[in-house]
């Protein structure tokens, strides 16, 4: 008989009395791009087996016409899966999902509280609640998310722990467009006019961060700056740049330790995220 006190032993022991084979994990909402390629990519070369999965998950979005709006295409989704070697997709109803009568609710740790947890009340419940219930049927061993959603996957990574759930979680660098725009379902929404402003969003994180690179360690200052770059871009409404530590998401005061910088701007109708990291200044 073998007594186990602790999770991460009760999941070392699980793994070896199971020797199963690997599952790369790929969570999405479709509309697929080179972003979610890279995804798929990275699992299928770290694992045995890549699941991905499709679902437009209505308890995340604040706004009904949003998730209305989102793009579906799913028969291009499925070629692409294909070309990827994708061994299952994964495509649940959503009445599968949330059937008549569905009520628990994951409620995210601290990390979903500044940033999108301000603008955007309920949307990491939604995202943790989701994810918990792919993890709990898909049981993966690792899973992947992309670094564009810094916050999202600051969070996912919190509750795998807060919950010992037996998952490895992978960050994935955010992958761009030539002129440094980043991938997003969202960008088909642009009209070409936004489309060609948008990248000034990408200009301005790399020029703060060249700005802290070169010493400057007030948040305020880089803020500044960015600001008012973007305030002379047409047609672009900022809703928050701010500057937070990368382990714990909360807001600093000077930039003295490993940090990133998180922007969320409209077009119009149209809502577009964007970070970057930042290493405190050299002495
Ligand atoms: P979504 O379908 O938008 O929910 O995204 C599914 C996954 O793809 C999430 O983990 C995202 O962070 C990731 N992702 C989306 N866009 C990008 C990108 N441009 N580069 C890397 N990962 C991305």
């Amino acid at each position: 008989m073998i007594v186990i006190t602790a999770p991460e032993q009760m999941h070392e022991w699980l793994h070896s009395y199971r020797g199963g084979k690997s599952i790369g994990f790929v969570p999405t909402m479709g509309a697929l791009h080179a972003g979610h390629e890279v995804l798929l990519q990275q699992a299928q070369h770290e694992n045995d087996i890549t699941v991905l999965s499709i679902f437009v998950n209505p308890t995340q979005f604040n706004v009904q016409s949003d998730f209305e709006a989102y793009p579906r295409t799913t028969e291009r989704d499925l070629r692409i899966a294909e070309h990827h070697d994708v061994d299952v997709v994964y495509m649940p109803e959503t009445d599968r999902m949330y059937p008549e009568g569905w009520r628990i609710f994951i409620e995210p740790g601290t990390a979903a509280d500044p940033l999108e947890g301000l603008g955007r009340p309920g949307h990491f419940r939604g995202v943790a609640t989701i994810v918990t219930k792919l993890f709990n049927t898909v049981q993966p061993t690792r899973a992947y998310f992309g670094k564009k959603d810094y916050q999202q996957l600051a969070v996912i990574r919190q509750m795998v722990s807060e919950l010992n759930f037996d998952i490895s979680v992978v960050g994935v660098e955010t992958v761009r467009h030539d002129d440094g725009l980043a991938m997003s379902s969202r960008n088909i929404r642009l009209s070409d006019v936004q489309r060609s402003t948008a990248p000034v969003i990408h200009q301005a994180l790399v020029s703060a961060k060249n700005l802290v690179d070169a010493g400057e360690t007030s948040p305020d200052v880089v803020i500044n700056t960015m600001t008012s770059r973007l305030a002379a871009a047409d047609g672009c409404r900022i809703e928050y740049i701010e500057i937070v530590r990368q382990t714990d998401l909360q807001t600093i005061s000077t930039i003295n330790c490993p940090s990133v910088i998180c922007i969320a701007v409209w077009f119009d109708e149209v809502r577009l995220i964007d970070n970057i990291e930042i290493e405190p200044p050299q002495r």
